[in-house]
């Protein structure tokens, strides 16, 4: 199967994150982009016209002369579609693609809390891609909708899966600095972002994603639902002048005290589901521990592993909890475009297209 190439479609092709999906769909291995959708502000312009390019990396060849299309299930055939669209329009659109056969692989918030649709991130739960089966039963789809999560969420509960796993997680304080291409584009204006730091992102709809979606993804299988991890969450979200790579500052209550070093030797070695480690976009180191008392910074760490590692630096005791460190994940590669489409190659290796 992974010798011929797989069609794929683009939804919100052009927006932050569907500019990485642009990117990094240059040259899969497995996925060829055949329709690249938008709304009617862009529909019939050529890519390279509709799109006002952000990346530092220029636009691929193969997207440039492509007609922008409609997002809809005529206009976008594709065996997997990737969704970079806002939440409420991908609402009422994704699940007529996943009805029409298509694997919709979903950066929008509008099913991740849904019971029969996994909220992935294959490093941590690969095994939760098997409530698609139970979807497809639900809801009489041939395809099926997946999602990853929130981008503050991404690095965080790589980190305390590691932590998880060898300790317990109790409880979790965090606080981040989220980057400018999470607001989307043309996202904050630069009068109120510049000499500043926003708090309350999204109103706060993003504390509370970062409050509940790690609890869904540190959860187990249980037969056709997930049993949320009883873990208690504290999150404050704060929008910084970076372009891209979230960092969450985070203490951590574990079941047993353990030293700093026995935790550093926990996320060094983390290893991760079988299924998840040897795909395309599987993150190469999954996890990086710094041990620079000024690591991670956005600027110089984003880019570990091309963007799909978690970094950790900081990690120290904690006078209130039990240890604290501090996590960086690039947000709208492993937080975003490469981690649904780390989770589309985790489909189509389980057989599940
Ligand atoms: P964005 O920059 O605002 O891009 C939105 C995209 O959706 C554009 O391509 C836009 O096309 C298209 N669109 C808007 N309305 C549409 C409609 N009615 N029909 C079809 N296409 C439509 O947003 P973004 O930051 O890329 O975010 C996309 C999604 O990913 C959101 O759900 C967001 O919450 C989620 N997400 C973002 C990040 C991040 O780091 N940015 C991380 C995780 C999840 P036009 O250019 O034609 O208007």
């Amino acid at each position: 199967m992974h010798s011929s190439q797989i069609p794929v479609a683009v939804l919100g092709a052009t927006g932050s994150v569907g500019q990485r999906f642009i990117s990094l769909l240059d040259n899969h291995p497995w996925f060829k982009v055949v329709a690249l959708a938008a709304s009617d502000r862009s529909v019939g312009q050529r890519y390279s016209d509709a799109c006002h390019w952000v990346l530092n990396e220029p636009m691929p060849e193969y997207a440039r002369d492509m007609t922008v299309v409609p997002a809809t299930t005529e206009s976008a055939q594709a065996k997997i579609v990737f969704s970079a669209l806002p939440n409420e329009i991908a609402k009422d659109l994704e699940p007529q693609f996943a009805q029409a056969g298509a694997a919709v692989c979903s950066n929008a918030s509008s099913y991740r809390r849904a019971e029969d649709v996994p909220l992935l991130l294959p490093e941590v739960n690969a095994d939760h891609i098997y409530l698609v089966k139970e979807q497809r039963k639900n809801r009489g789809w041939s395809g099926c909708i997946t999602t990853n999560p929130n981008c503050t969420s991404t690095g965080l509960t790589v980190a305390l899966k590691a932590l998880d796993d060898a300790f317990g997680v109790k409880k979790v304080f965090a606080v981040s600095l989220q980057a400018l291409s999470g607001a989307g584009y043309p996202g904050v204006s630069s009068l109120d972002i510049i000499d500043n730091v926003i708090p309350n992102i999204g109103n706060g709809s993003e504390e509370e994603k970062v409050e509940w979606e790690p609890r869904k993804m540190l959860g187990k299988l249980n037969k056709n639902k997930i049993d949320l991890a009883d873990i208690k969450f504290s999150a404050q979200a704060n929008r910084v002048a970076v372009i891209d790579g979230h960092i969450v500052c985070v203490s951590v209550e574990l079941e047993k005290s353990v030293e700093p070093e026995a935790a550093i030797q926990a996320l060094s070695n983390y290893a991760i589901p079988e299924s998840a480690r040897e795909l395309p976009s599987s993150p190469r180191p999954v996890i990086e521990v710094r041990e620079e008392a000024d690591r991670p910074q956005p600027r110089l760490d984003r880019l570990t592993g091309k963007g799909m590692t978690t970094v950790v630096g900081r990690l120290r005791r904690d006078p209130l909890l039990d240890l604290k460190f501090v996590v960086l994940s690039h947000n709208t590669i492993r937080g975003a475009a490469g981690g649904s489409i780390y989770n589309a190659e985790l489909l189509v290796n389980e057989n599940l297209l």
